[in-house]
């Protein structure tokens, strides 16, 4: 985590940088007495061999005008993530002890200031029940080893959503196994009906809030959209920035499109989540980060809040499909300001192989996508995605 704090160090020198060319011109322009100017100048000049923005010399110093800039925070957020499952057998596993899985990305998850995840699995070593399924052959249940936790505290990793249908594999064992671990190694998690529906974090002075859902067995339920209001009204009022995850929508290539009404797949209900995204903004949640269908959906500003319906396939070795549209994804950082209103953002594109976790997509696919179905779902929305994965308000 060092790094992200160095990099949230530079971008805090910056903003005290434009502080203090401000004051410093300000005195200038202003100041009658030279000793104002002089500890101006002072801090000016040391502030300016650090970095960014240059004086020139040859300006009169009156003629620049310095826009202080209002304080923002970075939150990113990917969709599924299982490095690996040891059930049921090893060879599941990926190579080096899972320790390459995100080692291609990491650089980009820590420059934020909250790294959000959906843990699509649990975490433990040995035991647990594992779930019965209908069909033994197509029956997918992931076991990740506890040390596999250390890939994710190395990536930055602060929330992880727990509210989905793999984080109950391994019955109540694997839940409290997965939670103990998570806790232990410093992440916050939530998802659970009644044990742990949102987790708070305080981070340099600002308090994020994290609640998510899902349609799933001992989740807290997408459908119950009075519950889900409560749990975020409630973080709202003790949190600057509140963040909602859920797990929810049709699965794969054929279900890409936002439908704005209730989703089946396989007889199970999936949750409006057009609708559940709406309402819990409304409740005062300020990001919504979606996941589930295992392929890229649109994203949406709604009451200047972003909505990632799906964000994919981030990080899911060996038993995933992770071909065409499901073996690429975004990485989105959100830049809000204190109140977590959208100020701009980035995507950051990559693909996966069977072999290999998340790497940059130098094709840039997945924000191709974003943009296409952002205009065919949402193409009234305020939000621009540029060919370079810029988020901004449209002009
Ligand atoms: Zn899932």
């Amino acid at each position: 985590m060092s790094q992200k704090k160095e990099l949230r160090k530079g971008f805090r020198l910056g903003s005290l940088f434009c502080f203090m060319v401000a004051t410093l011109l300000f005195t200038r322009c202003n100041a009658e007495e030279g000793n104002h100017d002089r500890v101006s100048m002072h801090m000016g000049t040391a502030l300016i061999s650090e970095d960014t923005v240059p004086v020139s010399d040859t300006i009169p110093a009156d003629t620049i005008k310095v826009k202080v800039e209002p304080s923002t925070y970075t939150i990113i957020g990917v969709g599924d993530m299982m490095l690996g499952t040891n059930y049921p057998s090893a060879s599941y596993l990926p190579p080096n002890g899972g320790k390459d899985m995100l080692a291609s990305v990491e650089d980009v998850l820590q420059a934020a200031d909250i790294t959000f995840g959906n843990l699509e699995g649990t975490i433990l070593d040995k035991g647990g029940k594992a779930k019965q399924c209908r069909n033994p052959s197509a029956c997918y249940v992931f076991r990740s080893p506890e040390s596999y936790v250390q890939h994710f505290v190395n990536a930055g990793f602060d929330f992880l959503s727990i509210a989905n249908n793999h984080s109950g594999d391994f019955g109540q064992a694997g839940r409290t196994t997965t939670k103990a671990v998570l806790k232990e190694a410093g992440i916050a998690y939530a998802g659970l009906a009644g044990t742990d529906e949102y987790a708070i974090v305080e981070k340099d002075g600002m308090t994020y809030g994290m609640c998510a859902f899902a349609p799933n067995w001992g989740t807290c339920s997408i459908h119950d959209l009075g519950k889900a209001k409560q749990i975020v009204r409630k973080l709202d009022e003790q949190c600057d920035v509140v963040i909602v995850s859920f797990h929810g929508g049709a699965e794969g290539s054929s279900h890409q499109h936002v439908p704005k009404k209730r989703e089946t797949y396989y007889g199970e209900n999936r949750g409006d989540v057009h609708q559940f995204s709406h309402t819990v903004i409304d409740a005062g949640a300020d990001i919504v980060f979606g996941h589930g269908p295992h392929v890229t959906r649109a994203m949406e500003l709604y009451n200047d809040r972003l909505i990632c319906y799906s964000l994919g396939n981030f990080c899911t070795y060996g038993r995933f499909n992770v071909r065409g549209v499901a073996g690429i994804a975004p990485i989105v950082a959100v830049e809000v300001d204190k109140e977590g209103a959208f100020v701009g953002g980035k995507v950051t594109p990559i693909y996966q192989q069977k072999s290999h976790g998340p790497k940059i997509d130098s094709q840039k696919r997945a924000i191709n996508t974003l943009i296409e179905l952002t205009n065919t779902d949402f193409p009234n929305t305020p939000l621009e995605i540029t060919k370079e994965g810029e988020l901004k308000r449209k002009e």
